[in-house]
């Protein structure tokens, strides 16, 4: 059977997040028809990228009211496209924005919803997504009720990103009242320090309580910075005060998936590791050679991270 798979992109500030194009790989691999939206002030722009990278029909909904993400407007925008091109499964990201949305599309529009999914496969009529929980530790795969629209989010880094394909920009135009909210965003202001997003990176520096103070938190940026990683933290140092909970990685905090995790102080906790562990390498300092994050290191450095991360700062930054 061929599905009707609608993608939607994601945009923050007027430009494309990478996340975009691992969606259109996720839904190439069903073989289905697949569609694109992309709102945005200047969405026609974005829709000639996404279409020669693979996105099929790539509506585009230009206004200047849906240059930031609100969840109210996308919402009914989106469910303005869906009750006319009535796709089958519409794929968007397990990020702040994509889980906000997803949830409102699907029950603005009855269906059933799939979040934060990492494999997915079409048998006969269905559509099957797969969902880790408990950390991971549990995997299972779930499909639509007959009859039912499927909303999923992908978590980013499962999926490559496309680079090419076929794709046609189809300029959409909706109704004004659509674009109505009680709510509006006036300016995005990125938070200082963070200048890479966590879901998005592929190198995260992850800091722990062996830093024992937030005056030493910089000597971790430096490295993270060495190597244009994000930077992230354990619950232990968000709770003392030492940096914004935005960079709290775990079970109550962020989920990532990059290329390469180093943790720097960090014992290993299940509620850190279930938000990290999928992480294709991980290297772990610890002057603990029986903490547990060794026990699901790819690397282990045992020692001072005080004398460590120093030394690794100035190799990086010699070979920058
Ligand atoms: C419901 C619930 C939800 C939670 N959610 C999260 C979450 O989302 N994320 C999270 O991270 N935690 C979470 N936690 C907390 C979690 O259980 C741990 O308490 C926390 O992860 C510990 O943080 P840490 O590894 O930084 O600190 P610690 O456990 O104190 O570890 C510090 C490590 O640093 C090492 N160290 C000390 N000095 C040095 C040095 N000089 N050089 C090298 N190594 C050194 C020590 O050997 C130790 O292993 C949650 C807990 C609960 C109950």
């Amino acid at each position: 059977m061929s599905f009707r798979i609608l993608v939607v992109a994601e945009q923050k500030n007027g430009k494309l997040a990478n996340v975009s194009y691992e969606l259109i790989t996720a839904a190439g691999k069903l073989g289905g028809e697949i569609y694109t939206a992309v709102l945005a002030e200047d969405a026609t722009a974005l829709a000639s990228e996404l279409a020669s990278r693979g996105g099929g029909k790539v509506l585009a909904v230009a206004h200047a009211s849906l240059n930031y993400f609100n969840d109210e407007t996308y919402g009914k925008v989106i469910s303005a496209l869906i009750a006319k091109y009535k796709p089958q499964l519409i794929l968007g990201p397990a990020t702040f924005y994509g889980k906000a949305l997803f949830a409102r599309l699907a029950a603005l529009n009855s269906g059933a919803m799939a979040s934060d999914i990492t494999a997915l496969k079409a048998e006969g009529d269905k559509i099957f997504v797969t969902r880790p929980a408990y950390g991971g530790n549990v995997l299972f795969d779930l499909t639509a009720a007959d009859g039912r629209i499927f909303f999923v989010t992908v978590r980013p880094k499962i999926f490559s990103e496309s680079s090419s394909g076929a794709g046609e920009v189809i300029a959409e135009t909706v109704d004004s009242s659509l674009l109505a909210s009680r709510s509006s965003v006036k300016e995005m202001v990125s938070e200082t320090g963070q200048s890479v997003s966590l879901t998005e990176a592929d190198i995260i520096v992850t800091a722990g309580r062996g830093v024992r103070g937030h005056e030493n938190l910089p000597m971790i940026k430096e490295l993270a910075d060495a190597l244009g990683a994000g930077f992230g933290a354990s619950r232990a140092i968000v709770d003392a005060g030492w940096i914004a909970y935005s960079h709290q990685i775990g079970q109550t905090g962020k989920t990532v998936n990059p290329k390469l995790y180093i943790a720097v102080g960090i014992s290993g906790a299940i509620q850190h590791l279930v938000g990290m562990q999928s992480s294709k390498t991980i290297v772990a300092i610890n002057r603990d050679k029986d903490a547990p994050i060794f026990n699901i290191a790819s690397y282990g450095i045992v020692g001072d991270l005080f004398e460590i991360v120093p030394a690794l700062t100035k190799k990086f930054q010699a070979v920058k």
